[in-house]
Order: structure tokens, then sequence, then C-alpha cells
């Protein structure tokens, strides 16, 4: 069971060896490649990814910062789009309208706690990496980006995954040094 800096070590490692391959492949297909920007930023998703299975550490570095980014998000999102103050058709003033946004992103900070599985459970199998790819995929065409860019975000993240779940089951950590299980 590795910790964060051995699954992001590795994560960077390994972004220049995926590309390479994939980029290989797309060649002998003779396919279009994804764009320099999406490449670019590929290296900060597939080492995230990397460590993405963790997210059901509760201690772990990337929980807290995966929830502190959901409560942040709904707050944004509440704050400037106003979806409850309009629900309820409240009509109170811009200070009062943050706390409603801010204690909606404490709630949404709670309810993370209570759906996100326990450690090693669903969430490091296989499957996950499949579904968690699809996500990424889907969310990426859905922004608008072209298809060849979404495969390429999709399956980099889902190899970024897998390969988080074959460390934890192939090494165990001691004393900051990685050995074969
Ligand atoms: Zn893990």
């Amino acid at each position: 069971m590795p910790n964060f800096d051995s699954h992001i070590r590795v994560g960077m490692f390994f972004y220049p060896i995926v590309l390479g391959v994939y980029l290989f492949i797309l060649h002998l297909l003779n396919m279009g490649y994804p764009d320099e920007k999406v490449i670019a930023f590929g290296f900060f998703l597939f080492v995230l990814s990397s460590d993405m299975p963790d997210i059901d550490h509760n201690h772990s570095f990337l929980h807290k910062f995966i929830r502190l980014l959901v409560i942040s998000f709904v707050i944004y999102f509440e704050f400037t789009k106003k979806i409850i103050i309009s629900f309820f058709d409240l009509n109170v003033g811009l200070y009062l309208r943050f706390l409603i946004a801010f204690l909606t992103g404490l709630f949404f900070g709670i309810l993370f706690e209570i759906i996100i599985p326990k450690h090693r459970g669903p969430l490091h199998t296989f499957w996950a990496a499949l579904i968690y790819g699809g996500i990424m995929f889907s969310g990426a065409y859905y922004l608008g980006f072209k298809a060849e860019n979404s495969a390429f975000l999709g399956i980099i993240s889902t190899i970024g995954y897998l390969v988080h779940i074959i460390m934890d089951i192939s090494f165990v950590e001691k004393n900051g040094k990685l050995i074969k299980r």
C-alpha cells in the first residue's frame, strides 16, 4: 500500500511512457493526434488519476483536497447561479446570500464523506478505473473537446487509475521504500 508520494512519483515517471505508446499506436493506425494543450494538460490529469483511488482514504491528502474542491465548487455554483435562493424565492442581501452558499457547500462536504465507500473497497477495482475513465471522457466531450482529445483524456485517466491499483496489489511500503509483495 504505497503512499501519496510514491503514487505521484510513479505517475510522473509513467506519463511520458504511456504518451509515447499512445502516439505510436495512433501513428500505426493512421489516426489524428490529440492537441498539444491536451497532451500537456494530460500530464496533470494522469498524475492526479494515479492517486485518485485513494480518495476513499479519509486521511489521505487527495481525499481532503477533493472535498475542498467539492465544497468550493458548490459555494461558487450556489452563489453565482442562485439555485436555492430562487427555489425558495428568498430576497436577501449579498452577504446573507454568500452565507447560504457557504452552508450549502459545507452540507455537500458532509455528503461527500457519507457517499465515499470504505478504503480499498469498490473504488480499488478494475471496474472503477473503467467508470472513472468513462466519466473523464464524457466530461471532456460534454465540455466541447474534440473526440480525439476526449478519447485521449479518458484513456490516460483509466491507465493512471489502473497504475495505482496495480501498485497497491504489487507493493508494500516500508520506511519510505517500495517492497514487492
Ligand atoms: Zn490505494
